[in-house]
């Protein structure tokens, strides 16, 4: 009998949680009023929107108004960097990002550069952590944003957001944003305890539908709208809410932040075996050891090509990828590697196995056996492509 695959690519995407879906159904179905009509049928759809708002603005310790609902990470991404750069423009065009954030936040800051932006780059160490103090060097007054995300999509290293936020924050009006994309299924996101003026999530990390995120933006905060039209959103982005979507993120956060206490060891738990298994003999852990997320098994491995051992996992009924899914297919290896100083063979052995909430104990067993096997596998590949490699 065929087995179900084991999926561990969680950092890619995770299965839609059967508490949203049943939370978004009824609203799809019977809730489908434009939420700026001011009619019965669109104050419907207005309460159920507002409710979700509140949902979402609580599970970050934040008020309503202050949550712009958007159509992904990529889009809160792209509001918060664009959206603050123009606004800050008058007190200048320094953007600050970290060496290893996702693309989402490497090419809005290179887009703003074609127009005049000037982007400075933070190094990373060999764990992908970003120093505080070296931020604050390339902070100036004529900053307009700093970005540097809340945990790695990658390898999984955490970031000391809150101290970082302190030392931008020294420099009067320069706004500090996260992208918490990856960090939300795991590590308590309040607002106010992270310091930060924006952060960006999205609900399909967390068991919610794609195609929907929100970007908390501080009151106060200006940013300009990227996308024009009505004045949904407070005028920060135009177009017609999607209100089912919008209780899916509501629904999906809620339940991240009622179980993280109890999933957040079991899950850590599962990580580590699976990491004994598959640790050693030329395969070495990447990002930090300890402040990591608690889902993440990043690795490189001596002797052979990253991709070759996925393909291998594939076929074998093992999900997992080598590094960010937005990467996928292309022959670069990754910044974030690089950025770390791994050298381009090394970077080449990449895999991420990632673990989720619904990962159970049958699988880690299952991913036991069949990594290290897929790892022999791909080194004998890669011997007969080179000799005597
Ligand atoms: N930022 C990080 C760290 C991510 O991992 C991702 C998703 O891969 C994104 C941003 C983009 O989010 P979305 O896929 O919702 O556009």
């Amino acid at each position: 009998m065929h087995e179900p695959t084991v999926y561990l690519d969680h950092a890619a995407t995770a299965p839609l949680r059967p508490e949203v879906l049943d939370a978004m159904v009824p609203v799809l179905r019977d809730v489908w009023g434009n939420p700026s009509s001011a009619h019965a049928t669109g104050r419907a759809a207005r309460a159920a929107l507002d409710g979700a708002r509140e949902r979402i603005a609580a599970a970050l310790g934040a008020t309503p108004r202050e949550i712009v609902l958007t159509s992904g990470g990529t889009e809160s991404i792209n509001l918060a960097l664009k959206g603050a750069a123009w606004a800050g423009s008058a007190r200048g065009h320094r953007i600050v990002v970290s060496a290893v954030e996702h693309h989402a936040v490497e090419n809005a800051a290179r887009h703003l550069e074609r127009y005049g932006f000037d982007i400075v780059v933070v190094p990373a160490d060999r764990y992908g952590r970003i120093d505080p103090d070296e931020v604050e060097a390339a902070v100036t007054d004529r900053t307009a944003i700093v970005s540097v995300m809340t945990a790695n999509n990658e390898v999984g290293t955490v970031q000391p957001i809150r101290a970082i936020a302190e030392r931008v924050h020294r420099h009067r009006g320069v706004l500090f944003h996260t992208d918490a994309v990856q960090a939300a299924p795991w590590l308590p996101l309040d607002v106010d305890e992270l310091g930060v003026d924006l952060l960006s999530i999205a609900a399909h990390k967390l068991g919610g539908p794609k195609g929907v995120g929100a970007l908390y933006a501080r009151r106060g905060t200006n940013i300009v709208a990227q996308q024009h039209g009505g004045s949904q959103e407070r005028y920060r982005r135009a177009g017609t809410e999607d209100v089912a979507y919008a209780v899916g993120l509501a629904t999906a956060l809620d339940l991240a932040v009622a179980e993280r206490a109890r999933i957040v060891p079991r899950v850590a738990a599962l990580r580590d075996r699976l990491a004994d298994a598959v640790l050693g003999d030329g395969v070495t852990l990447t990002g930090h050891p300890t402040e990591r997320l608690p889902n993440n098994l990043s690795v490189v491995v001596a002797r052979a090509e990253g991709g070759t051992v996925t393909t291998i996992l594939d076929l074998d009924g093992l999900a997992c990828s080598t590094g960010s899914a937005c990467a996928t297919g292309s022959a670069e290896v990754s910044h974030v590697l690089t950025a770390m100083g791994y050298p381009d063979d090394e970077a080449r052995g990449a895999v991420r196995l990632t673990l989720g909430r619904t990962t159970t104990d049958a699988e880690i067993d299952r991913a036991s056996a069949l990594v290290p096997d897929a790892i022999r596998r791909a080194r004998e590949a890669a011997a007969e492509a080179v000799p005597g490699r």
